[in-house]
């Protein structure tokens, strides 16, 4: 429908005296009443009783009735952004914290303990379907009895989607709780079920994930900083059989660096409060807690329960984590915090040295320990970078001095990855442990990190952005399928229906010329790296990219600004191909390897680095492995159901009971929430009851077209079948047809669902 056509209509439904929103800045959307309607135009007056004059298009007809009942926003009559935030804000109040919205279910973060809504009754009631309130377990339910049917059944997934601190993980927890439980053999018979054994570890697996991959950051006093796709996996009687954990993108710069406010990863602090409690020797929980470590700053705020050593201990114990392999992995650790305490100075220009100092002597003599190595072997990888020429002398290996910066970045480089090694072990580790050795379905828990714009954005967010464009696409077009499905099969009529398609946007980051594909060549053609130039190269595709532009101007560095479904970000150029190439010196491994701990020689064993992966076979950069395993979760979502939670923070304070309008209305838009809205808008925003239908208009009905058509009709539908079809442009199209062709008859058409 054509945007003429809807203004029209809306004037038509609008009258003096209604109550109606209008688009503010600040509030979003204010409540006025409307004084008088002109062509184009109205006069409104708001609550502090100013007049003003409101062009149509910005004014928002109020829903009728109590919102907080409406529990899926598709029942939601007039449907758009004003009254699905109204409707959210209305029910967050009252308690209901969740609400669908067609396909996906809206979760907002309750922030306050809300015990009552996830116990076993409540598992029971929703298992039983004799609950109808939405829920997470409702979506869990779902699923598994998708799964468990009879008629072709299919492999199901769940994205859990939001932003830093909207709840995914609290409620992927909840999810993989209710799926484990529904599906354990009290619930449904089963002589080769492993028992609950394997319930337990999946659950204690999450907990060791997250005191290893989390950590208090601004936005989250639990943030999980990788991305997290768990496959559970059922027989084809649906009995839960095993898992499977695939993990993205550990943020691992966190090891070395935090920024202001933020903390290290649970783990660190875990291990230092509990120094009396963890299996290593003796001799280092002395030195341990005598040291002070520059990498942990000060936990702020409340400790969070996740930082109980014990209890990652006893998930470690119960998976069957050996304790010889949780004293080595304690030992890692350590030697990374005491890494960190290691200082250079400089000795001439571009060449440094040791600082003499105690700190420093310490941290070297135990991290060396730690990892059984020679002391003097980690002071030459330090200080020293080994060159190798090509052609002939491939073979013969220079040694060149290192500047301060750099034996520094050598320092944090082999922190970084000891812990991201140490991370996919346990990773790999925990899948031998709950992996089955046959299945036939599995329920995927995706859960990601959402959209993300900072003041100054890199490769992290350039990643992370893609991944939820590559969803949103993905969302969008299965969204628009299921939606014109129905409509073929209600006979609905209609025609295409619009959408932001933001395949443009991926055009940009990963086709052909892409911003993707230049960062992938200055590493595999090895260019010297010079932020301005390329910053021009990235900018030249402006020419064929409509989703780029230049960066902001108020940012000094050589920038560009890409044009995301979920709003514009801005990414400096500066350090985008260093972290694309993310070049370990093969000294470091090489000494790694060397190491006379089995564990920590082990960690290594197949690592590639650029020098010792051969001619032929190029290492991949950052960008490249992200996308092929987005490219195989997203071939993975292509053979399941797939059902999304939209989680949702209500405030930034993490408060409870306050709902920020404007902070929300953000979100919807980052989850495309609004962009589904708007597709509904631009199909069939109204969806009565029949005998809703016919209560209000069927008067005229009655007058202008057959009148037993209204009662044969209801005798046809019942109460609850609801109609599926455009009352508001019928009635227009009536005023226009009335005259000339008084026997036309819309012919609604009954929904199946
Ligand atoms: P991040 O992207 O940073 O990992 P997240 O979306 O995973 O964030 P969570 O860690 O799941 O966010 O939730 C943040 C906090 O919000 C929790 O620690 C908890 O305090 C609160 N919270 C989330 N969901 C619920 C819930 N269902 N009931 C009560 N509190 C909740
Ligand atoms: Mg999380």
């Amino acid at each position: 429908m054509s945007n003429e056509q809807n203004q029209v209509k809306k004037l038509h439904m609008l009258t003096p005296g209604d109550p109606v929103w209008i688009l503010d800045q600040d509030l979003i959307w204010r409540d006025v009443i409307i004084m008088s309607i002109q062509k184009h135009h109205c006069i409104v007056k708001s609550q502090d009783g100013m007049y003003r004059e409101v062009p149509v298009e910005n004014v928002f007809l109020q829903p009728e009735g109590d919102l907080t009942s409406v529990n899926n926003l598709t029942r939601l009559t007039p449907l758009h952004q004003a009254s699905v935030l109204s409707c959210l804000e209305q029910r967050y109040i009252a308690g209901h914290y969740y609400t669908r919205a067609g396909n996906s279910l809206l979760a907002v973060n309750p922030f306050c303990d809300c015990q009552y809504l996830y116990n076993t009754d409540k598992v029971e009631s929703y298992h039983q379907q004799s609950e109808v309130e939405p829920h997470i377990y409702q979506v869990g339910e779902e699923a598994y009895r998708c799964l468990v049917g009879q008629l072709g059944k299919v492999n199901q997934s769940i994205v859990v989607s939001g932003e830093s601190g909207a709840g995914k993980t609290v409620s992927a927890r909840h999810l993989v709780q209710y799926i484990t439980l529904v599906s354990s053999p009290g619930t449904i018979s089963c002589e080769d079920f492993k028992g609950e054994e394997i319930e337990r570890r999946i659950l204690q697996s999450n907990l060791i994930l997250e005191a290893f991959g989390n950590s208090v950051t601004q936005r989250n006093d639990n943030s999980s900083r990788f991305g997290k796709y768990i496959h559970l996996q059922f027989s084809r009687h649906g009995q839960l059989q095993g898992a499977n954990i695939l993990t993205y993108l550990l943020e691992k710069t966190r090891v070395v660096h935090q920024g202001p406010r933020e903390c290290n990863f649970h783990i660190f602090y875990q291990l230092l409060q509990g120094i009396d409690d963890w299996p290593v020797p003796s001799a280092i929980s002395k030195e341990l807690k005598n040291a002070n470590f520059k990498i942990t700053p000060p936990a702020t705020g409340p400790v969070h329960e996740n930082r109980h050593l014990g209890q990652t201990l006893k998930a470690m114990t119960e998976i069957g984590l050996p304790v010889d392999f949780q004293q080595n992995i304690f030992q890692v650790l350590s030697a990374i915090l005491f890494l960190g305490n290691i200082e250079f100075c400089p000795l001439e220009d571009e060449i440094c040295k040791l600082l003499e100092d105690e700190v420093t002597e310490m941290a070297m003599r135990v991290t060396a320990d730690l990892l059984s190595v020679e002391t003097s072997d980690l002071e030459q990888m330090f200080l020293y970078r080994s060159i190798q020429p090509g052609g002939h002398a491939r073979h013969s290996v220079f040694v060149k001095p290192v500047p301060q910066s750099e034996a520094q970045s050598r320092r944090d480089c082999l922190a970084t990855l000891l812990y991201t090694r140490l991370f996919d072990w346990l990773v790999s580790f925990i899948n031998t442990q709950i992996q089955a050795s046959s299945y036939d379905y599995t329920i995927g828990l995706l859960d990601i990190y959402g959209f993300e714009s900072f003041h100054i954005n890199s490769l992290e967010q350039l990643c992370i952005n893609y991944a939820n464009e590559k969803l949103q696409q993905y969302f969008v077009r299965h969204f628009l399928k299921d939606l014109q499905r129905e409509y073929e099969e209600e006979c609905v009529e209609w025609s295409h229906i619009n959408y932001t398609d933001n395949q443009p946007c991926l055009d940009l980051l990963e086709g052909q010329a892409s911003v993707f594909g230049l960062l992938n060549e200055e590493v595999y053609l090895n260019r010297k790296s010079d932020s301005e130039r390329l910053g021009e190269r990235i900018l030249s595709l402006v020419a064929t990219h409509k989703c780029l532009s230049k960066g902001r101007q108020n940012i000094s560095e050589p920038s560009f600004t890409v044009r995301h479904y979920a709003g514009d970000v801005t990414y400096s150029v500066e350090g985008l191909v260093t972290k694309n190439k993310d070049n370990i010196p093969v000294e470091l491994v090489t000494m790694l390897q060397n190491s006379t701990n089995p564990f920590v020689s082990g960690l290594f064993k197949d690592y590639q680095t650029e020098e010792n992966s051969g001619m032929t076979k190029k290492k991949k950069t950052v960008l490249a492995k992200f996308k092929s395993s987005l490219d195989y979760l997203l071939a993975s979502l292509n053979t399941s159901d797939v059902h999304y939670i939209r989680c949702i923070k209500p405030n930034p304070l993490k408060q409870a009971a306050v709902f920020d309008r404007q902070y929300v209305m953000r979100q919807l838009v980052a989850n495309g929430i609004t962009e589904a809205v708007e597709i509904s808008i631009h199909s069939f925003p109204v969806r009565l009851l029949y005998s809703d239908f016919l209560k209000r208009y069927g008067l005229v009905i009655c007058h202008h077209q057959d009148p037993k058509l209204a009662e044969k009709h209801v005798g046809e539908c019942g109460q609850d079948q609801a109609m599926l079809f455009d009352p508001l442009d019928m009635l227009y199209k009536k005023q226009l047809d009335m005259s000339s062709d008084p026997h036309r008859t819309p012919t609604p058409h009954k929904r199946r669902r």
